[in-house]
């Protein structure tokens, strides 16, 4: 059985592929000959997912799944959230994202923040949606090399370490894109 994930990113593939039962085989869009950018002009992350599923499975007559994550900062009314990759400018720089971001909480008490990741899988008429949250806080000052995005300035609850100071294997047991993933291997394997 093959599913096509909505993304053109190979790490992502091959984390979920390591994961679901032998007989599901998962496709990037790039493994699709799809090299198109699926536009996200959804206005909350849960739209986005949907956007990305629903394009996916007009494409292509197989199961899809998309998902789409942000990151929600309490004292900032849940920004960046569906604008966390481009809050600092379409290029997508995290290096800026992280400075905007502080300044943004420079005057702030409250630092909390969770990262909220959506994933909609879809095959048919069946619909399903699986959410994975990780709360935690927002430090004063990058930490740590690893990862990407907003790992050096995220520390989960009940955590010393920052997402960007742990492995990527002690990072997936507890980010919202494990949890969600876990979801949807859950659903597939039953
Ligand atoms: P995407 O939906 O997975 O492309 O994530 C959107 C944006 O959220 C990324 O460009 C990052 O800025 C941020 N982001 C998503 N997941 C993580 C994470 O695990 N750590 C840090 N930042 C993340």
């Amino acid at each position: 059985m093959k599913i096509v994930f909505a993304t053109h990113n190979p790490n992502k593939v091959k984390e979920i592929q390591d994961l679901v039962p032998n007989h599901i085989q998962v496709k990037s869009l790039s493994d699709m000959n799809y090299l198109d950018e699926i536009i996200e002009d959804g206005e909350t992350i849960e739209a986005n997912a949907k956007i990305k599923a629903e394009a996916v499975s007009k494409l292509f007559d197989l199961p899809c799944f998309a998902d789409d994550t942000g990151l929600e900062v309490a004292a900032l009314g849940g920004k960046p959230g569906v604008k966390s990759a481009r809050y600092a400018g379409d290029d997508k720089n995290d290096g800026a994202n992280i400075k905007k971001l502080l300044e943004q909480l420079k005057a702030k008490k409250n630092r909390s923040a969770q990262f909220k990741t959506v994933i909609i899988y879809k095959n048919g008429d069946t619909v399903k949606e699986f959410t994975g949250v990780c709360e935690g806080k927002i430090l004063e000052q990058p930490i740590g090399n690893s990862g990407f995005g907003y790992d050096p300035v995220f520390q989960p609850k009940a955590h010393t370490q920052s997402f960007a100071e742990m492995t990527a294997e002690e990072k997936n047991k507890i980010s919202h894109r494990g949890i969600a993933f876990q979801k949807l291997i859950k659903f597939l394997r039953s």
